[in-house]
């Protein structure tokens, strides 16, 4: 009887891991149809200082709307993409288009800064720096305008390796962000060695702001030693103004969430500009 059991049990976890191997390797054939055909398109979350009232930058993040699934989102296929190397080219893209993206809002004098995720294959890849440096050129956008983010697990492995090639980057005259703050295991004494510019409140700890008390304790923290360390200071994920005041008076001031607007494409921009009017914001200086 156990035996007959294990054989059912050995079925039924074969079975699981078939559906899901079968995803992983259907979504890694259409990955490579869909950035021939491009499926892809990059969206953008505006950060918005609510000191100045503005929109100060946007999140780039990439979308796929494909022709028979829909929209699949970044969450299951940007692992697959890392796993198969497949993120290279794409990611070569997003930072083509989001640069791109940038330029067209400088041409426009709206002086927003565009921060782009980096995934962890692409930032250890040999060719990265010389990439987006031609990019850069190509665009015609201030550099400083690019804000590249990151996550500590990034640096977290080959520390040395890590900080040459943030050096590297910097060198271009982009600057760097951690990105999910919190969530991974960097120690203190480890990101000062690292040339970072700001630090991203991840979403999980403004998420139950104001009811979680110790929530807010640990922003509040994250916030306090982002200053000491003259870092600048983003959340993520804000969704209500309740959190939005909590995060003014600690002192943060650049926030990002669907209290403003979810990420949207070039095209809806018009719409979430004037959203934001009717939020009292105006879009540029
Ligand atoms: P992330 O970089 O931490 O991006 C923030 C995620 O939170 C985005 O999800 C955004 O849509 C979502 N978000 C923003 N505000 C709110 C809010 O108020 N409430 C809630 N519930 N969610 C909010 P998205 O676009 O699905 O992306 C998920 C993750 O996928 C990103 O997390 C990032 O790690 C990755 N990703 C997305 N685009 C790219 C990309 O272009 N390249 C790379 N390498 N990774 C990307
Ligand atoms: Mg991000
Ligand atoms: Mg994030
Ligand atoms: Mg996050």
């Amino acid at each position: 009887e156990a035996k007959a059991k294990g054989r059912n049990t050995y079925h039924f976890y074969s079975q699981e891991l078939n559906a899901a191997a079968n995803e992983r390797l259907f979504i890694e054939n259409e990955l490579r149809t869909g950035i021939r055909e491009g499926q892809f398109q990059v969206y953008y979350q505006p950060q918005v200082d609510c000191r100045k009232n503005q929109v100060v930058g946007y999140e780039a993040l990439i979308r796929w709307f494909h022709p028979n699934e829909g929209m699949i989102p970044p969450t299951k296929f940007i692992p697959i993409a890392e796993a198969t190397g497949l993120i290279v080219e794409l990611g070569a893209w997003i930072l083509q288009e989001a640069c791109e993206f940038a330029a067209r809002l400088a041409s426009q004098d709206l002086k927003n800064n565009i921060s782009i995720n980096l995934s962890a294959r692409q930032f250890k890849d040999a060719n990265l720096v010389s990439t987006l440096d031609k990019i850069i050129k190509q665009t015609g956008v201030e550099p400083k305008r690019i804000h590249l983010e990151l996550t500590e697990s990034m640096l977290m492995g080959h520390v040395e390796a890590a900080i040459l090639q943030l050096h590297q980057l910097k060198a271009l005259g982009v600057s760097i962000s951690i990105d999910d703050f919190g969530t991974g295991y960097s120690s203190l004494s480890y990101l000062k060695r690292f040339p970072v510019d700001i630090l991203k409140v991840d979403r999980s700890f403004v998420k139950d702001i104001p009811e979680d008390s110790n929530d807010m304790e640990i922003t509040a923290a994250i916030i306090a030693m982002a200053q000491k360390l003259k870092l600048n200071v983003v959340a993520e994920g804000v969704e209500t103004k309740e959190q939005i005041e909590f995060l003014q008076n600690n002192n943060c001031f650049v926030v990002q969430g669907y209290y403003f607007s979810p990420p949207v494409s070039e095209a809806e921009l018009p719409k979430l500009y004037e959203h934001l009017q009717s939020l009292d914001l105006i879009k540029n200086d």
